[in-house]
């Protein structure tokens, strides 16, 4: 999969992109990642990237022609057609389901936005998607568009040593949150371990595991219980 960002901080999404999976789905060829500065197709003496809002206010707003050269660079680089997505507070939000949708594509452009944002223009000329990470606003996209690097490099195939870990996560499959997990010591003063992850008994665990993974979500995550895949086998140990 190819990942291009367009950002005046390339190198930042470079830096939190080069360690562990997503370093390794890098170094395996299972994600290239490539980065456009804006400022690079800036032009005069200064190369301006933003300007004044019209109608007054705080802040400037990235300019058009700037981010559309470096957009349109990005997208002739590679044959593969790619999804332009901006990164914004104001997208839809970014849920494990978006992120496998995501993770199965040729390519993606992720758009960092500074300042107050991006003209409106361009976002409606060249973005074909606005995804937010949360309900808060960042100085910028790229710890943004790091989150959608790092997700989608980790569902590449090849990039986890064990692809099992990633359906059994949070969100995966049926929507679930995730059991807890132990490992050695056996005995600590923090604590024992479950004796039934001890008992070599694959039914018992599989079934003590679901088990907690429907009573945290319950307790946690209500709103996600209405939309798990859940069987009646499950509706049952909810209603224990
Ligand atoms: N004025 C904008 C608003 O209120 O919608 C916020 C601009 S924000 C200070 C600057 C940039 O950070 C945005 O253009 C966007 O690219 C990025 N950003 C901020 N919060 C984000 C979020 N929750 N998800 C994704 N990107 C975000």
């Amino acid at each position: 999969m190819r990942i291009d960002v367009v950002s005046l901080f390339p190198e930042f999404i470079d830096q939190c992109a080069a360690f562990g999976v997503t370093g390794r789905a890098g170094e395996r060829g299972l994600l290239s990642l490539h980065g456009w500065n804006p400022r690079d197709y800036a032009e005069g003496n200064y190369r301006r990237v933003d300007d004044r809002p019209f109608g007054g206010g705080p802040g400037m707003v990235m300019l058009i022609d700037p981010l559309r050269a470096a957009i349109r660079a990005a997208r002739a680089a590679a044959p593969m057609p790619a999804r332009v997505i901006y990164m914004s507070p104001q997208g839809a939000p970014l849920t494990q389901a978006k992120v496998r949708e995501l993770a199965a594509m040729d390519r993606l452009i992720l758009l960092c936005g500074r300042y107050e944002g991006v003209d409106e223009r361009l976002i409606r000329a060249e973005v074909d998607e606005e995804l937010s990470i949360g309900d808060y606003v960042l100085s910028g996209g790229e710890l943004a568009a790091a989150v959608v690097v790092d997700a989608v490099a980790r569902l590449q195939d090849g990039a986890l040593n064990d692809a099992e870990s990633a359906a059994q996560d949070s969100f995966e499959a049926d929507g679930l949150l995730d059991c807890p997990h132990y490992t050695r010591p056996v005995e600590h003063e923090l604590g024992g371990v479950p004796e039934v992850l001890m008992s070599g008994n694959h039914a018992h665990i599989a079934r003590w595991r679901r088990m907690q993974s429907l009573g945290r979500t319950w307790l946690r995550r209500p709103d996600l219980i209405d939309e798990a895949a859940l069987s009646p086998a499950d509706r049952r140990l909810l209603d224990e």
